[in-house]
């Protein structure tokens, strides 16, 4: 699921030392410039190029800076492994020489998954079910548009399935273990520390057994007394395995807990582990999300709410016809169409109170605007996505109501507009990701949005966004790739691929346009899209082969995904299976990570 950004580079190794690394290169015949990547094993995400010089090995630390891109200490920023090795095959930049010749693997050589890397996805799914209770297709779209975050939660917490981790015993209870059965030089354990503070580390050397105590600072790194830190003990430990950086001997052979199961590991107890510093808020019991008041709503992932998931089984809830007891209107209006008002509401069920908006026709006489507000309930009903506001039901009762999840944070381009100094550029990658992915979700089940734009989608807080407003959409027949409308509405021109305007033809390649144009408005933070011009004169624009500029604060590739989605023929234009592709690529590499540091010292037996 998550693959390596240097999985496709035959000269990347994956998780080999640097001893092995040397030998490698012996192999590969020494020549200046030959070079190999590997998995650097102290920073999640981070390598390490090891390049020949003068008959000897230099190795060079690779780190994933927090804006996602890669350097050497000093050097310039790559926005990957394979543009940063390129770079330096044609300049040295501070290396001893250019890279000259890549240290092929060979076919027999398959790349060494760490030990987080085989246990990863496993891992993934069952925090996903059991944090936040989801199950099947919720907990897929969870994985997809949270991995990186969730990957550093799990990172932390990885240690507990590690055979070598007993937990929390005594310094005697550990000596007992490592006493019993054969005492080879290494063997060790990992044990909490009496207080919990920190972790403990025993080894047998000498038929002794040392004890050592792991040093956690004030951001949550771990590390021997002055060694290198590392984001996580069980890196810690694979590193002293190579390395005793300070110990008796290095770490061999596991002390092997008997009590080790398959449990999934539970969250880090006092945050002690979270190199982001989250721990994710405890799960709401009823259906109303309280999540928000555990976390500042910046950190809250899109599961911690309740509208993530509302309910186990969609049936339970989701009727299509209401009754008015059921449900409790606020005065508050949420905002307003030509169909009359969306008001603010509760609606009762047996699972419990889910906050609501509540789409209410202002004149039930008009037959057109009820059929509009009945097609849209229809189309509404047939769709379920984390990533697509659900329509709950339909009341009839003094008005026509069509009752949705709620989406408190109100419309992207509003919400972007008034928080622009709290909204990063990764926070709207992710929001885009997320919208992408529900317009996958459309154009798998030939669905056709006809009205995406930011004002459509919907935020229920500031990382998790919903597309809205299906006034427009229409399901296509199964054998029919697009709708052809017989004459123009009321429609949203600057919205609209050249095969709309020309000739009302709409498909899933179409509302990729709009994407496109969605995409514009979220990086220029809520701005109008062809600002100065008519909505008649965009035609003629988009003729003339002009696009809009790059927003100034719009990543280079998310211009690039943008620009992609304004081909001006639908049949060169990427799908949203494609577009969510690049999206989810991009997000994935600029998720944050923590910087480890460079000190490396030696840490003391306490006996
Ligand atoms: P619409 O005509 O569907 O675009 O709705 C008009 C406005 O009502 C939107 O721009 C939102 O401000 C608000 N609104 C619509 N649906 C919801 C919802 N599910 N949650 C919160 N606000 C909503």
């Amino acid at each position: 699921m998550s693959t390596d950004p240097a999985a496709e580079l035959p000269f990347f190794y994956g998780c080999i030392s640097r001893s092995d690394a040397e030998q490698h290169l012996k192999l590969a015949g020494m020549s200046d410039g030959l070079f190999l990547l590997r998995q650097c094993l102290r920073s999640l995400g981070g390598y390490v190029l090891s390049v020949v010089w003068n008959l000897d090995f230099h190795h060079y630390s690779i780190e994933k800076q927090l804006n996602g891109t890669y350097s050497i200490a000093g050097g310039k920023p790559h926005c990957g492994p394979a543009e940063l090795c390129e770079f330096y095959s044609k300049d040295a930049d501070g290396l001893v020489c250019m890279l000259k010749k890549p240290c092929l693997r060979s076919p027999d050589t398959p790349i060494r998954t760490g030990v987080f890397d085989k246990m990863r996805d496993n891992m993934l799914r069952e925090y996903v079910k059991q944090t936040w209770n989801l199950e099947g297709e919720a907990m897929e779209q969870a994985i997809i548009s949270q991995a990186p975050q969730l990957e550093k939660l799990i990172a932390t917490t990885a240690h507990e399935k590690m055979p070598w981790y007993h937990g929390k015993i005594n310094r005697q209870e550990g000596e007992r273990r490592l006493y019993s059965g054969a005492q080879p030089d290494g063997k060790f354990l990992v044990r909490d520390k009496e207080d919990a503070s920190t972790f403990a580390l025993s080894v047998v050397y000498g038929k002794t057994v040392y004890h050592y105590q792991v040093i956690q600072d004030k951001s949550g790194k771990l590390s021997m007394p002055e060694g290198t830190k590392f984001d996580t003990i069980w890196q810690l430990v694979e590193y002293l395995k190579m390395k005793p950086d300070g110990l008796v001997t290095v770490l061999g052979e596991a002390c092997v807990n008997g009590k080790v199961t398959e449990k999934t590991p539970s969250l880090p107890a006092n945050r002690r582990a979270g190199p982001n510093g989250y721990t994710p808020p405890p799960r709401a019991v009823t259906v109303v999300p309280k999540a928000a008041t555990a976390v500042p709503d910046s950190e809250l992932l899109p599961m911690d709410c309740a509208g993530f998931n509302p309910y186990h089984n969609p049936n339970e809830i989701k009727k299509f016809n209401i009754q008015r007891d059921q449900l409790l209107m606020d005065e508050v209006e949420l905002g307003s169409g030509n169909f009359g008002c969306v008001k603010k509401g509760v609606l009762r069920t047996d699972a419990g109170q889910i906050d609501v908006a509540i789409k209410v026709l202002k004149s039930d006489n008009e037959k057109l605007v009820k059929d509009e507000m009945m097609r849209e309930a229809e189309i509404m009903h047939q769709l379920s996505n984390p990533f697509i506001v659900r329509m709950l039901g339909l009341c009839n009762a003094e008005h026509l109501m069509l009752v949705m999840e709620m989406a408190a944070a109100g419309p992207l381009n509003k919400f972007l507009s008034t928080n622009k100094d709290t909204v990063t550029v990764e926070n709207i990658v992710n929001l885009m990701h997320q919208v992408s992915m529900g317009m996958k979700y459309l154009e798998e089940k030939n669905f056709v949005h006809r009205d995406l734009a930011a004002r459509n989608v919907l935020l229920v807080n500031q990382q998790f966004a919903k597309i809205s407003d299906f006034g427009l959409s229409k399901a296509l027949g199964a054998d029919d790739s697009y709708y052809k409308a017989r004459t123009a509405g009321k429609w949203p021109l600057k919205w609209y691929a050249p095969e709309c305007l020309n000739f009302h033809k709409f498909s899933s390649k179409s509302d990729v346009w709009s994407f496109g144009i969605t995409m514009w408005e979220a990086f220029s933070y809520g701005g109008k899209p062809y600002k100065k011009m008519k909505g008649t004169e965009v035609g003629r624009f988009i003729e003339s082969g002009s696009r809009m500029e790059r927003p100034a604060a719009c990543p280079e590739r998310m211009y690039t995904v943008m620009t992609e989605c304004w081909t001006y023929k639908q049949e060169d234009r990427p799908d949203f299976k494609k577009v969510e592709e690049s999206m989810r690529s991009y997000h994935y590499s600029i998720s944050s990570k923590a910087k480890p540091e460079e000190a490396e010292a030696a840490a003391e037996p306490t006996k």
